[in-house]
């Protein structure tokens, strides 16, 4: 199998390169590189990366995820969120080959308090989910064989994330206050590759298991109870922690104003990928406390 990943370096990307490795011959993809260009700003160098490496399978991991700034740079988010994927779509449509992208809970509006199933009507708040929304209806307008996993709250132990932040500020800081009004399941870009790796696998045999998915860890919390996991379980492993238990202060996401609106509900009912592939997601803690042991030790 040839496997052709885009947008290596980021989050997922970095994962994805691990785990697509034993599937088949890998080639990875920046915006830097050459002789096949891979830049999201250039959709025309895409289609001819596609069709001069011939891939059987390409899995999309780039994307335009700085959510406040797209407000104000919504002609970028588009061309690197919805342009470029549906040029992809094409290339990989014309190729016989399956595209796998990723998408997030944002293309919903995020109200109610029950997880969201694939089908449930889309609503996004801002120009990021609106853009990733316009990406998934031009992969499935191509007709290419495609999986759109849809997921959220995404760490990494590279690079920073909102796990290190926390532990940066509880180190600094007597008093921290975290938002408590967004429910959501954290999840690791480790799982998600995985996930994406045994997925491919099966949509190669079994071609009718294309389709949009869910994919997030298991459980639920909300920003204030992500913070307060990773900050006692520093405390528990003698990390320092300078904020007591309960001087971490739950607000409401009104007390953060931010320029891009986001959902307060981003559960996703993920039943549909577990059925389908054989797979079972587990807990958010499992995957935050191997990020945790990963950065700071053990
Ligand atoms: P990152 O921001 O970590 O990585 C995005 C990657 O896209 C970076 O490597 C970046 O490259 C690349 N990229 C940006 N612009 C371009 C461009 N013009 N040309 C080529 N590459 C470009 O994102 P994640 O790994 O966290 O996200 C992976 C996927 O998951 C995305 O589709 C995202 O929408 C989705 N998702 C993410 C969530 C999250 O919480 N992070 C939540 C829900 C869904 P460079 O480093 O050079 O800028």
């Amino acid at each position: 199998m040839r496997i052709l990943l885009l947008g290596k370096n980021g989050q997922l990307g970095w994962e994805l390169q691990r785990a697509l490795a034993p599937l088949g011959e890998l080639t990875a993809l920046d915006r830097h590189s050459a002789p096949h260009g891979a830049d999201f700003n250039r959709p025309d160098t895409l289609a001819a990366t596609v069709q001069a490496l011939r891939p059987d399978v390409i899995v999309n991991a780039a994307a335009h995820t700085a959510v406040d700034q797209a407000e104000s740079e919504p002609d970028l988010a588009r061309a690197i969120n919805a342009t470029a994927p549906g040029v992809l779509a094409h290339a990989a449509a014309a190729l016989g080959a399956t595209l796998v992208h990723y998408s997030t809970d944002y293309v919903f509006d995020g109200s109610g308090g029950t997880p969201r199933t694939e089908d449930a009507p889309t609503g996004p708040l801002g120009v990021y989910g609106a853009s990733k929304l316009e990406g998934e209806q031009a992969i499935r307008a191509s007709g290419c064989r495609h999986l759109i996993l849809r997921t959220s709250w995404v760490y990494a132990a590279r690079g920073g994330n909102f796990a290190k932040t926390m532990l940066r500020l509880a180190a600094e800081r007597e008093q921290l206050t975290v938002i408590d009004d967004q429910i959501g399941a954290p999840t690791g870009a480790d799982l998600l590759a995985d996930v994406t790796a045994h997925a491919v696998r099966s949509v190669q045999q079994q071609p009718s298991l294309a389709g949009t998915y869910h994919a997030v860890a298991a459980g639920e919390t909300s920003w204030h109870g992500y913070a307060s996991f990773v900050i006692e379980w520093a405390r528990a492993h003698g990390h320092p922690v300078k904020v007591a238990p309960e001087a971490i202060r739950p607000v409401p996401t009104t007390a953060f104003p931010t320029p891009a609106r986001r959902p307060h509900n981003s559960r996703l009912d993920t039943r549909k990928l577990q059925a389908a592939f054989g797979l079972r997601l587990p807990p958010w803690q499992d995957g935050v406390e191997r990020l945790l042991t990963e950065v700071l030790g053990h």
